[in-house]
């Protein structure tokens, strides 16, 4: 043994005996909205394929015709002799359902996040951050060396104090995701463009949740409030409602041109493979064409969210398709999460450090392909294990 693993272990101890160390379980079916977890049935209440398209078979024909055409792998980063034509079709679909000039392909949403940032600000710049920002987000700044000021969740009288106090640097940009991960409430986007006018900011947002779930083309909160014309960096992700894999930035050709010429994690890797690319494909052109899937995804969570509050439960701030229940103490999440694996269904604690000490919660996540009669079934569920 190298002498280093005594102490790594005993890190994991420590986790272990705080509630909050993880571990990885093996999903053995396709996703959807039953899964096989670790050789058990259960109905899946933790997916962020809230479209039900990870499974779909236009997606895996796309999928599957893509590398009879152009084979698996693309040799080489984009600007070397990778750069695809479904990378480039992609792009253009995007751009066109976005009403942007221009979109660039990241292979992931914390790609994104880790590249767009950097090279838009750096020393001397300030970035303004919701204090409930995806983690991509934070490295993204960090990464930047820009100065980072976060803002209390939402409060616009905080992120307009901390833009006047910033008046001498130069340049100043506000982010947020759009649908909070952790919390399923929506960023206050009117007032921060607002703000990000008057005081003279960009603004970024991160619709990695509201893609394909907001929007009347499914195109997120920006196109949900009208806000195109305002937004300077709209980034989002193709993993999740798209059901694919990979990451778009939207917004002006300028900023496209700076992020082939500075965005590292764009520069230096591989391009994704092209068949993910046209999957990703055929999941936009699904999310433009089938508002249904919507109608069905929100009526399913306005469900959920009720039956929760009839029984009691904190769902914290959520308006969305991501539900929290509130457990406090992180054994108490993990024990809820337990009760209900062994009853059949699935749905995965959440814990410090990825939210604040002492808001351990289930993180509910439901989707257009689950039943009314599958809702029902978690309600009861939930009746039996999480009163206690
Ligand atoms: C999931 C997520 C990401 C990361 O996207 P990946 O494509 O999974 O890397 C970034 N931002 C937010 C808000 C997310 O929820």
């Amino acid at each position: 043994m190298l002498f280093m693993d005594n102490s790594l272990q005993e890190d994991l101890n420590e986790l272990q005996a705080l509630g909050l160390r993880r571990g990885l379980r093996q999903t053995q079916s396709p996703q959807g909205r039953a899964i096989i977890v670790d050789g058990r049935r259960v109905l899946n209440f933790c997916s962020n394929d809230y479209l039900g398209l990870a499974d779909d078979e236009k997606v895996k024909a796309a999928a599957v015709a893509s590398v009879g055409q152009d084979g698996f792998g693309s040799g080489a980063s984009r600007l070397v002799g990778g750069n695809m034509s479904a990378h480039t079709a992609l792009e253009e679909r995007l751009a066109a359902l976005k009403k942007t000039e221009a979109c660039l392909l990241f292979s992931s949403g914390y790609m994104a996040n880790t590249g767009i940032i950097p090279a838009l600000v750096g020393r001397g710049d300030i970035v303004f951050c919701d204090r409930l920002n995806h983690a991509s987000i934070i490295d993204g700044i960090l990464l930047s060396r820009a100065q980072m000021k976060r803002y209390p969740h939402a409060d616009m009288t905080a992120l307009e104090e901390n833009l006047r106090r910033a008046s001498g640097h130069q340049r100043k940009l506000i982010v947020t995701d759009t649908i909070f991960s952790m919390d399923g409430d929506i960023a206050p986007l009117k007032d921060i463009v607002a703000l990000a006018r008057r005081w003279g900011a960009w603004v970024m947002v991160d619709e990695a949740h509201a893609f394909g779930v907001l929007g009347p083309t499914g195109m997120g909160l920006v196109e949900e409030m009208g806000l195109s014309d305002q937004v300077q960096v709209q980034m989002g992700t193709l993993s999740k409602a798209a059901g694919c894999f990979g990451a778009y930035v939207c917004g002006p050709a300028v900023l496209k041109e700076t992020l082939i010429n500075r965005a590292r994690s764009f520069i230096y890797t591989t391009g994704m493979p092209s068949c993910v690319a046209a999957a990703a494909h055929a999941g936009v052109n699904i999310i433009a064409a089938e508002p249904s899937r919507r109608r069905r995804l929100l009526g399913n969570a306005d469900h959920l969210r009720r039956g929760f509050k009839t029984l009691g439960l904190d769902t914290m701030r959520s308006t969305t398709p991501i539900i929290p229940i509130l457990a406090g103490e992180a054994h108490r999440a993990v024990a809820m999460s337990q009760k209900l694996f062994e009853q059949g269904f699935f749905v995965q604690a959440i814990r410090p450090p990825t939210v604040p000490v002492n808001t351990a919660r289930l993180r509910v996540t439901v989707t257009a392909v689950h039943t009314r009669e599958d809702c029902d079934a978690f309600l009861d569920a939930v009746k039996t294990t999480c009163l206690f």
